[in-house]
């Protein structure tokens, strides 16, 4: 099979869907790579690196599309991008199709094969293609809360983990999922006092076994959050609940009972966000503040750290990678359930509920 690696062109985003060890792999399995023109620079991956591997830099996404049986990106194709997508294409990314009408109305107009990052399954009813990026998104909200927590950028001017004879930082993560457990770690790691909430007793009765001294798992109910914020130096906000919005679990009112400076970050804000003062930021403009608390609430966290989470990216989507080219999307689907999951669409028809069921559109 021809598959052709684009380069992002989505504003703030430096991330490729493949790195040159990952092409290497999918060459050794018999397969062509088109790889557009410095399409992994943004993530320290120049051209160089993938034509060591075998692969064919291509100029332009046209060419990239017009030759290959497959394409990959990590974010969903843009308005520009459509035009060029061709009938019974695989199309392998994340989508999201059920946060965009336009998208999914228009992307089933190029009768193409779209089989989407975010809703492939693993045996255990896991989204492996998602964890990566949770796994980034946590880690990287305690050090961006450390950073807004300096004076200079108006916080409390509190370090995470104290210093001898002085009490280190409160932090509160409400979730205690991938991102959660993420964050606590990170938190635990740098010497915090750390509540982590879930609603999830199993959840709890697990995190109690493996999370370190520092870590207090607790019920998540709106009375502790509510106690908890009172005392917190930094708040993440790490909760899911499939398929719906996030709950706002901090209102505006509980800002005034919050320790001015503190620092709430947002992680949840790509479903909505779990603080009812969040609204979504970019990298280059990522906090504001409300009442004197300062809000983080940037939607695309991992694009930060372009390296490590392409890194993690191509670690999670390679083995489908390879599978969808060696055996063609239908022996895949078939021989596969997880992957079967991840088609959205084929033959201009959509084939995932969940997308059909958020516009009314058939099924
Ligand atoms: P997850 O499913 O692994 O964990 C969510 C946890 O929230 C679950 O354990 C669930 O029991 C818990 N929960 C639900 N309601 C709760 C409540 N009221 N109180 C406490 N806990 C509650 O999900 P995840 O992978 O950790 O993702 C968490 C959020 O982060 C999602 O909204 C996801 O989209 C988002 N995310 C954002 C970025 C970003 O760049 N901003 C990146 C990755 C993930």
């Amino acid at each position: 099979m021809i598959v052709g690696i684009l380069k992002e062109i989505k504003s703030e985003e430096n991330r490729v869907s493949m790195t040159p060890s990952g092409v290497e792999v999918m060459i050794a399995n018999g397969h062509t790579l088109l790889v557009e023109k410095s399409a992994g620079v943004g993530s320290g991956f120049p051209d160089e690196m993938y034509v060591e591997v075998g692969a064919h830099i291509v100029a332009t996404p046209a060419e990239v599309f017009e030759r290959s049986d497959m394409v990959m990106h990590v974010k969903e194709p843009q308005p520009s991008e459509y035009a060029m997508v061709k009938k019974d294409q695989i199309v392998f990314t994340y989508m999201h199709f059920a946060a965009d009408e336009s998208l999914t109305r228009e992307f089933l107009k190029t009768n193409a094969v779209a089989i989407a990052y975010e809703t492939i399954e693993d045996k255990n009813g896991a989204l492996p293609l998602l964890t990566p990026m949770s796994e980034v998104a946590g880690r990287m909200s305690v050090q961006e809360a450390a950073k807004y927590l300096e004076r200079v950028h108006g916080g409390r001017g509190i370090l995470l983990g104290g210093v001898t004879g002085v009490p280190p930082a409160t932090v509160v993560v409400i979730g205690g999922g991938i991102v959660g457990t993420n964050a606590a770690q990170m938190a635990c790691g740098l010497g915090a006092k750390v509540y982590l909430l879930d609603m999830n007793l199993d959840r709890l009765r697990y995190l109690s076994e493996v999370m370190p001294k520092n870590c207090f798992p607790m019920m998540s109910s709106p009375a502790t959050v509510r106690e908890l914020a009172m005392e917190a130096d930094v708040v993440v906000g790490a909760v899911l609940i499939p398929g719906a919005k996030a709950p706002k679990l901090i209102t505006r009112e509980m800002l005034s009972s919050m320790k001015p400076g503190a620092v709430i970050v947002d992680v949840a804000i790509d479903q909505g966000g779990c603080f009812e003062t969040s609204k979504p930021t970019t990298h280059g403009d990522p906090i504001y503040e409300v009442d004197g608390i300062i809000h983080y609430c940037v939607a695309n966290m991992p694009g930060a750290v372009p390296i490590t989470s392409t890194i993690a990216l191509t670690n999670a989507t390679l083995p489908y990678a390879v599978e969808i080219a060696n055996k063609g999307w239908k022996k895949a689907c078939k021989e596969n359930k997880g992957i079967k999951l991840g088609l959205n669409m084929a033959d201009g028809k959509i084939t995932y509920k969940g997308v059909a069921d958020a516009f009314g559109l058939d099924y």
